[in-house]
């Protein structure tokens, strides 16, 4: 090759050589950044992304509404029954959209995935005979008895139980720790479908709700 017998062409060749050297290994660097970002992005996207919903109301909350709220309440006079259970954000929203875009009562404040309705943590109470007729101090302290907690928001025939939980962290999968029946009377006449006694209450240690 006739131009490397130049001197200044060998350097032109020279620093050629070096520049492209820098530029491919510069474009390696930053293609390999890029895909450190992506991954940490992705990570980041796997934390944050919202839980996989359930379909249906968890069974443990539902024990507790069933073998102590509602027997506890049957006690003191109450027959009392679940008007709302495990509610779909379609279903949430649908409700939500009520009183506000859909004629209507304005039902509740919370839109799908805001509710704790959607996590399958949540149930509304009617009484069967005196629908809202209800003494809800007393009935707070039956919820509250049972490990079960009243509504935040002033819904009073709402109960609940979020352990500590926010809506935001229920969104991204935090669940609380199972609950567990006061006594194991309420179990054993939950199983052998007998009523729940006011002695058995007695012996639960439970205090008299009506004070
Ligand atoms: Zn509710």
């Amino acid at each position: 090759m006739f131009i490397l017998k130049d001197k200044t062409n060998w350097l032109y060749l020279t620093i050629v050589i070096i520049l492209a050297t820098f530029s491919i290994g510069g474009i390696l660097f930053f293609r390999h950044q890029l895909l450190v970002e992506d991954v940490i992005a992705m990570e980041s996207f796997n934390i944050l992304r919202p839980a996989p919903l359930p379909t249906e109301i968890n069974q443990n909350f539902l024990t507790q509404v069933n073998d102590c709220f509602i027997p506890v309440a049957a006690l003191y006079g109450y027959t009392l029954r679940i008007s709302s259970g495990f509610r779909t954000i379609a279903e949430q929203d649908e409700i939500y959209n009520q009183g506000r875009t859909v004629n209507g009562h304005l039902v509740t404040d919370a839109q799908g995935g805001k509710s704790i309705h959607n996590y399958g943590y949540a149930v509304d109470i009617v009484d069967r005979w005196n629908e809202y007729n209800i003494d809800w101090k007393k009935l707070a302290k039956i919820t509250t008895f049972c490990r079960l907690e009243p509504s935040e928001e002033g819904d009073i025939s709402h109960v609940e139980y979020r352990g500590g939980i926010s809506t935001r962290d229920f969104m991204y999968g935090s669940r609380p720790e199972p609950l567990t029946l006061p006594c194991e009377i309420m179990k054993e006449r939950s199983e052998l479908k007998e009523k729940l006694t006011l002695k058995d209450l007695k012996n639960c240690g439970a205090p008299n709700f009506s004070n």
